[in-house]
């Protein structure tokens, strides 16, 4: 690309050169046409003297000829012949204006010499008119005279041509002249035009410039103009409040906010102190502030005000104040206030939010944690007690999330009932809460005693009465201790609490820590030996109380440990239940224990009649993945359902359960059976037996172990009602032949117990089912077959090998 400056430069030269060119054209031209106009003149000047000087002898000849005409007497001869010499030497000069061999110059000197030969002087003077010589003289002249004239015509007609002639040229070199000054001209005009368009482009540019900054600072005006018309429009309409002090604080000038804000009108402020409309209790510190602000100049200070609005109200007032006493435009204290009520109710209420469990109310761990670490001074007592809900999840499972949360609420209400106004109740998530108290030892345990009562209560939840239970652990800190670890402390109380039983408190000690982390370590243990098939199971033989014979067997789940020892299910399976692996073991005791029932009917003399009885978590039962399980076990071992029972804990928390007494009907509908188990233990429920139509009873071994003088008749009473009910009633835990005893008193079915064999490896079974009938109680055994009609309907209680076909 050429440079802008070059191509202009280029330009410039061609229109100076195209100039230049045209000048010396035009020069040359009007050299060349002044040469030409010379030569015209020339010519037409010697035309001119030469047909003057012809005309001359034209007019000589002329007056020779009048003279000779009149010739008469009176006429003087003499001056007839001085006329034809003044003729004569006229033509002599004439022919001498040409060239002497022009043909005019030859004319005119043979008519000189035709002249010269008459004798003018002799013509006489006497014999005047009549004289003879007189007509020839006239002839002579006459002749002359046409001949002079005819030269004189020629050399007129010659003076036109040539007149013409340089007209035309003149006329011509005008045309040229005029062209190349036109010429000339527009080059002039062009090179004009160039030169003044480039300076008019830099003064168009230079003005374009100009107009743009002056615009600019228009505009610039024109916003400053806006923005000061806004400020004040701001400043009249905007809810901000805008407040003019003198250095006392009385006020000068109000803004119409005021009368939003305030609900008064800003004249009815004016002269007033602005203290007036400052909240009391706060007056004292704005006063200060006032003081302080006036004896800074140019000082901005931002304080929060509390005013009181016409109608008694609070708003609390953001103010920018700048002392602007010094500027004489204002000269006083500028209050700028923005009404923040609104904004910090909503920091109160997101403050709140951020520290309190908004189902309940109460603080959250955020809180707790928060007043743990900044409450206590070195050497204070401060306890924290964990409460843990025991039943709270089945409580959510069967009756819904909306009823758990009523449960939630219910229980936050009596835990506040338990304790002090001072102390902390939060709920740290889940159905898990805490009580902050600084009362000593001796003060928590027993609070922690009243919310284990309070809890036990039964509530009223969602038109259901709901009993659940409480573990309660405490731990006690000098305010030394880190809060995380006071809180963990108490957590692991709470988990020996829980695992002692429930509904009870229990202190923490450090054994205790020792202890939690044992724990730990066997859930991770745990979940190891599910995966790869450490879960083993055992059989207790359930025997027949009228035949003695084995007629099934509860299988019982088997940990085998990492050392080869054998942990007992009531350690591990509350462990498996809180961490999701009992519905793994669930599945594979199942699994197992149809298989190997279902052998031995086949392989050990006199077992067709044998049946097998699985205890089910309530997590599989709610899970809705027992059904397919029980169908897939009955399937892989081809057990027929009617030999199967499910055993199901007695819970208070299930009870009424929809979902679990449908999942028992459609598991009852294919022939599989349901006890209830540990039947006595806990919250003995008739309302749950009869919802949820079970088939046997089983009475918990506690019943047992009370005193002697009730148990018997407890045993009795329960047993009844099983009977009244229609279930097949057996009684767990008969480790004596007392309990035996006590156990036909009461006409239970039948017995499970150490009195009759322990929990027995698998290997171990085959030989006690050959040897039971003879070795247990009296009952009597035809052909291995139980002799007597245990329970109701079919009269095949224990199994039936030609039971209710395979479902599916
Ligand atoms: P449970 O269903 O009541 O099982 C009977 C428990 O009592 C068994 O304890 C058994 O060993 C024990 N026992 C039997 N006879 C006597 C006796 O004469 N005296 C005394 N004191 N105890 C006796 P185990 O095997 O430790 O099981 C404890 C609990 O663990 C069981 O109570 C059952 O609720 C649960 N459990 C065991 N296996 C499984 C299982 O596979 N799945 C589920 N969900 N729970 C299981
Ligand atoms: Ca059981
Ligand atoms: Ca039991």
């Amino acid at each position: 690309m050429t440079p802008p400056d070059d191509r202009r430069g280029r330009q410039r030269a061609l229109v100076g050169a195209m100039i230049i060119v045209a000048t010396v054209g035009v020069l040359v031209a009007v050299g060349l046409s002044a040469l030409r106009l010379g030569g015209i003149t020339t010519d037409l000047t010697s035309i001119r003297t030469s047909s003057d000087t012809v005309a001359s002898s034209n007019r000589e000849a002329l007056l020779l000829e009048q003279m000779v005409t009149a010739l008469g007497e009176t006429t003087d001869g003499r001056a007839v012949a001085v006329q034809a010499g003044l003729l004569q030497r006229q033509l002599i000069v004439s022919a001498a204006a040409f060239a002497p061999d022009a043909a005019p110059a030859r004319e005119l000197r043979d008519v000189q010499r035709v002249l010269a030969a008459f004798p003018w002087d002799e013509l006489p003077a006497t014999g005047g008119h009549d004289d003879p010589r007189r007509l020839p003289a006239l002839a002579l002249v006459m002749g002359a005279e046409r001949r002079i004239n005819a030269v004189r015509v020629e050399q007129e007609k010659q003076f036109y041509l040539a007149t013409t002639a340089a007209l035309e040229g003149s006329r011509r070199s005008q045309l040229g002249l005029s062209a190349l000054v036109g010429l000339v001209l527009a080059l002039g005009v062009a090179g004009v035009t160039l030169v003044t368009s480039r300076s008019r482009s830099r003064i168009a540019r230079a003005y374009d410039a100009l107009k743009g900054e002056v615009g600019e600072r228009r505009a610039a005006e024109d916003a400053l103009r806006a923005s000061e018309g806004r400020f004040r429009s701001l400043v009249q309409r905007a809810s901000d409040l805008t407040v003019v002090t003198d250095a006392t604080g009385i006020v000068h000038y109000v803004s119409p906010a005021a009368e939003t804000l305030l609900g008064h009108r800003p004249e009815d402020l004016l002269d007033l102190p602005l203290l007036v409309h400052v909240e009391p209790d706060q007056r004292a510190g704005v006063g200060q502030a006032i003081a302080f602000l006036a004896e800074q100049p140019g000082l901005v200070h931002t304080i929060e005000l509390r005013l009181c609005t016409r109608d008694g109200r609070v708003r609390t007032v953001e103010a920018v104040c700048q002392n602007l006493l010094a500027d004489t435009d204002v000269a006083g204290l500028v209050w700028n206030g923005r009404d923040v009520t609104d904004r910090r109710a909503l920091e109160v209420e997101l403050t709140h939010q951020a520290r309190h469990d908004p189902l309940t109310g109460l603080a959250n761990r955020v809180l707790l944690l928060d007043r743990l670490r900044g409450a206590p001074a070195a050497g204070t007592t401060v306890a924290v007690i964990l409460i843990d809900l025991d039943g709270f999840k089945n409580v959510n499972d069967t009756l819904g999330h909306p009823a758990g949360d009523e449960l939630l609420r219910s229980a936050a209400q009596r835990l506040l009932g338990c304790v002090r106004p001072e102390d902390t109740t939060a709920r740290l998530g889940g159905d898990e809460f805490a009580v902050l108290t600084d009362g000593g030892p001796e003060v928590a345990q027993t609070v922690g005693r009243r919310i284990v009562e309070a809890l036990r209560r039964p509530f009223g939840v969602a038109g259901h009465e709901v009993r659940i239970g409480a573990s309660v652990g405490v731990a006690h800190g000098d305010g030394r201790e880190a809060a995380e670890d006071l809180l963990r402390d108490a957590d692991i109380a709470m988990y020996v609490a829980k695992n002692a039983g429930k509904n009870r408190v229990e202190v923490f000690e450090p054994a205790m820590r020792v202890r939690a982390a044992e724990r730990t370590g066997m859930q991770q243990e745990l979940a190891r030996a599910v995966e790869s098939g450490g879960i083993e199971v055992h059989f207790q033989p359930i025997v027949d109380l009228r035949t003695s014979r084995t007629v099934s067997l509860e299988a019982l789940a088997r940990w085998r440990g990492p050392d080869g020892a054998l942990v007992p299910a009531d350690v591990f399976v509350p462990i498996a239940e809180e961490t999701g692996a009992i519905m793994e073991i669930g599945r594979v005791v199942l699994r197992q224990a149809c298989r190997a029932v279902q052998h031995w009917r086949a392989t050990v003399p006199c077992q067709r009649h044998l049946g097998v009885a699985v205890n089910v978590s309530v997590h599989q039962v709610l899970s809705g993945l027992l059904y397919d399980d029980v169908v897939e076990a009955l399937r892989d071992s081809g057990l027929a359902p009617s030999t199967l029972t499910l055993e199901i804990i007695e819970s208070t928390t299930i009870e009424d359960s929809e979902r679990v007494a449908a999942e028992f009907a459609r598991l009852q509908a294919v022939g599989v059976r349901i006890a209830v188990d540990d039947f006595g233990a806990g919250y003995s429920s008739l309302g749950f037996l009869i919802g949820l139509d079970v088939d046997t009873l089983k009475i918990d071994r506690t019943i047992l172990e009370f005193d002697a003088t009730r148990r018997g008749s407890l045993v009795a009473a329960i047993a009844e009602l099983g009977r009244t009910l229609g279930l097949t009633v057996i009684v767990e835990g008969v480790e004596t032949p007392e309990h035996l005893a006590w156990a036909r008193q009461a006409s239970c079915d039948a017995a499970q117990g150490y009195h009759f064999s322990p929990p027995l490896p698998a290997a171990d079974v085959p030989r006690f089912l050959r040897t039971s009938g003879r070795d247990v109680g009296q009952g009597g055994v035809e052909d291995g077959q139980p002799v007597v009609d245990l329970g109701v309907g079919s009269g095949q209680r224990w199994g039936d090998a030609e039971g209710p076909a395979h479902p599916g």
